[in-house]
């Protein structure tokens, strides 16, 4: 019944089948899926002569004066005159000539909006309406408001209302599969029951617990999920167990010739992680820690140890130049111990690749770093102890089995989003969790500043003098569309060719953007860290992880469209070296009132506008550390905003609040205990088919 397609179960347009097709309904199932944003309440219906000035007011009333014409600038306009047992008020709809069709003098209809008082009448202007009928879908009740999505995709609520209502009956299908003692213990309704409350509710009651169930099911799921993975990657074979031994002494030797001293976060993290190594079952841990507050080297260190004691260890980084730099770091640290560390992406020849994994098979290798090349089809490993995975959030699933295919490994995942501990635990619920909490000493603090508009040029020449004085520039070229898109590099450049030969015209620059072979992105990079070019212009996608510490400037065009957290990352890029750095936040020109989508998220929140947007971006010049101005976006977008379903491979919770902590851990507590009990959830048939499903909806990359 809810997989029947929503083509053959409501009358439409294929337009309308194809907008909802964009928004992934497909079913029944996904339209009932389709939850309301919010409510409007409309149950109180009011007598004609109580309506109150000023309000919203829901009253009916019988049509007796009807008339629609164009108006002389050309708009369509109707009037009607309602009439109850008690007074009479005037109806006014603009352009909206279909009206016509549908109402008919003599007719009772269902009226709610805002009463206005003008020339001593009581009017309505563009009230929504509905027929007086048995149950009301439109007035008269807690009406249910559906997320607008892009004005190109336009869905009303009052369209959907008007589809979903006869469908309602077909609620009951939906299965319950929470077990019982959970939905007794936490006092929550049905599945079915809530999917129908969710969009009908009767009372505020209904609201409340619809939410409650539905929320509850998401942070649970989640997790459970999570932890089922946890279960199976750290179930393996018998021969496939390492208990990795550290060497304190080593460690210690050579800790101390680092030409700084370790923070304590780093040393927590760094005791953990080899704690786990030595553990039977593989490793699975998150590192995460802000930007600049040094995983490279704790990662490090942890593949020394592990390599010492006999293993191989490879790195795994979302971009070549990532890769190459991180090469770059562990031959400086772990090559003078005569280590033999290799380097493998898709720029390697073929026939070197041929060779290194000929090493690596054979055990030759001790070290190899590299982008996805890393762990396609031909790869092996002798004896691979250890993976890192660097900004784990652009990896998948599946390339993560592809790791355990080689002989179950210990698992470190780097990440530079800082995302509140409970949150982390809930969204990558399947890792162990380290955090370095602090930077190390003698960090610099980044001035940041929103450039308006009109000092543009200003800002212009005070970056050319410091380029004069020896610094370096990057450019963030406004995100365009999500992605590395067509329109996204030509912008960039453009605004590479304009700055070149209009702004900056005695200065070298460079561009780089994600449609550039990796030989020229290499070349650009280079002569980027080599100081022979002074301004890299770059799109907003090839950021990651850059480390020229001569670079001390940095301006972020388009400003409001990039979360927080994001912001703060490119801010990142500045402030490695020992020059004070700078960090430029220019917003585009436009109007106030203008809505702003933001990266990552596609929807247009009515919260958005550019205006708000600023107001938002001020937390970016106040504050400094990445934790600060997670836990500030997450309060004002909500985690599905603020970490974008893709970036993370979060299913899109739309009932449950990511900052619920108290749910949150509940939810943690029942999937532990069933995980403990029946981790293959051989006695919970309904809810291990609610999860695969769940596993197989969930995107990869
Ligand atoms: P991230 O955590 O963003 O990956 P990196 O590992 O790239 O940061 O470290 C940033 C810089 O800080 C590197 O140049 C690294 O050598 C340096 N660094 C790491 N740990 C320390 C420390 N304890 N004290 C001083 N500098 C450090
Ligand atoms: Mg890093």
């Amino acid at each position: 019944m809810l997989d029947q397609s929503l083509k053959s179960a409501i009358r439409t347009t294929s337009p309308h089948l194809r907008r909802l097709r964009e928004l992934g309904i497909h079913t029944v199932r996904d339209f009932f899926l389709y939850f309301p944003r919010t409510y409007t309440d409309a149950r109180e219906i009011r007598r004609i002569s109580q309506l109150i000035p000023g309000e919203i007011n829901t009253t009916q009333g019988q049509i007796k004066n009807l008339f629609g014409r164009k108006t002389r600038s050309g708009k369509f306009f109707i009037r009607a005159m309602l009439f109850d047992e008690t007074a009479a008020l005037e109806v006014i709809w603009f352009n909206q000539p279909h009206l016509m069709r549908i109402l008919k003098k003599g007719d009772w209809i269902m009226v709610s909006g805002k009463l206005k008082l003008s020339q001593r009448r009581f009017t309505m202007i563009s009230p929504r309406l509905e027929p007086v009928r048995d149950e009301q879908i439109h007035v008269a009740r807690i009406v249910p408001v559906y997320p607008e999505t892009e004005l190109r995709v336009k869905i009303s609520s009052k369209w959907i209302r008007e589809k979903l209502f006869p469908l309602l009956p077909f609620a009951e299908y939906f299965e319950e599969f929470l077990p019982e003692d959970i939905l007794k213990q936490e006092n929550l309704i049905p599945y079915s029951e809530a999917v129908r409350k969710i969009h009908f509710p009767e009372t505020e009651e209904d609201i409340e617990k619809a939410r409650m169930r539905l929320a509850f099911d998401e942070l649970f799921l989640l997790q459970l999920g999570a932890l089922k993975r946890k279960y199976f990657w750290q179930r393996i074979s018998e021969k496939d167990k390492k208990q990795i031994p550290q060497n304190l002494d080593l460690i210690k030797k050579f800790v101390q010739k680092l030409p700084f001293e370790l923070t304590n976060g780093q040393k927590k993290a760094l005791t953990e992680i080899l704690n786990d190594c030595e553990k039977p079952y593989p490793m699975s841990r998150l590192l995460e820690g802000d930007v600049g507050s040094g995983k490279t080297i704790v990662a490090a260190i942890a593949v020394r140890s592990v390599v010492k004691a006999g293993f191989q260890a490879c790195l795994m980084a979302p971009t070549e130049i990532l890769a190459k730099q991180h090469y770059h770091t562990f031959i400086k640290f772990l090559q003078p111990e005569g280590l033999n560390i290799q380097f493998i992406a898709g720029s390697t020849p073929p026939k070197q690749k041929e060779n290194i994994i000929l090493q690596m098979k054979t055990g030759r290798v001790d070290i190899v770093i590299g982008t996805h090349a890393l762990i396609q089809e031909k790869i092996g490993f002798y004896k691979l102890g250890l993976a890192v995975i660097d900004e784990q959030h652009r990896f998948g699933v599946k390339q993560r089995e592809k790791l355990k295919s080689f002989g179950s490994p210990h698992l470190l995942s780097l990440s530079a989003t800082p995302i509140p501990r409970t949150l982390a635990l809930t969204i990558y619920g399947d890792q162990d969790l380290s955090i370095i909490d602090e930077m190390p000493k003698g960090r610099q603090v980044i001035i940041t500043h929103m450039v308006p508009e009109q000092k543009r040029i200003d800002a212009y020449r005070w970056v050319e003098d410091q380029v004069r004085k020896g610094r370096q520039v990057y450019i963030i070229c406004p995100l365009i569309e999500e992605g590395e898109s067509e329109l996204s590099v030509k912008a960039a450049t453009e605004e590479f060719h304009r700055l070149q030969t209009e702004v900056f015209k005695n200065l070298k620059l460079g561009l780089l953007h994600g449609r550039l072979k990796q030989k020229e992105k290499d070349k650009t990079y280079d002569a980027f860290a080599k100081n022979e070019i002074q301004i890299l212009v770059s799109t907003s996608v090839v950021e990651v992880g850059i480390d020229v510490p001569n670079a001390t400037i940095i301006i972020i065009e388009g400003t409001e469209r990039f979360g927080l957290a994001q912001l703060h990352q490119f801010r990142g890029r500045v402030g490695r070296g020992s020059h004070q750095s700078y960090c430029f936040l220019f917003p585009s020109d436009r109007k106030q009132s203008d809505p702003v989508a933001l990266y990552p998220s596609k929807s247009v929140g009515e919260a958005n506008t550019y205006q708000q947007s600023l107001e938002r971006l001020k937390a970016v010049c106040q504050h400094s550390s990445g934790f600060k101005l997670a836990e500030i976006d997450l309060q004002l977008r909500g985690p599905g905003e603020v970490y974008g379903i893709r970036q993370s491979g979060l299913p899109d919770l739309k009932m449950a609040s990511l900052t619920d902590y108290e749910m949150m851990k509940k939810a943690r507590h029942f999937a532990e205990m069933i995980i403990r009990n029946d981790p293959e959830l051989k006695t919970l048939p309904k809810l291990r088919e609610k999860i695969e499903e769940l596993e197989n909806i969930s995107v990869d990359y």
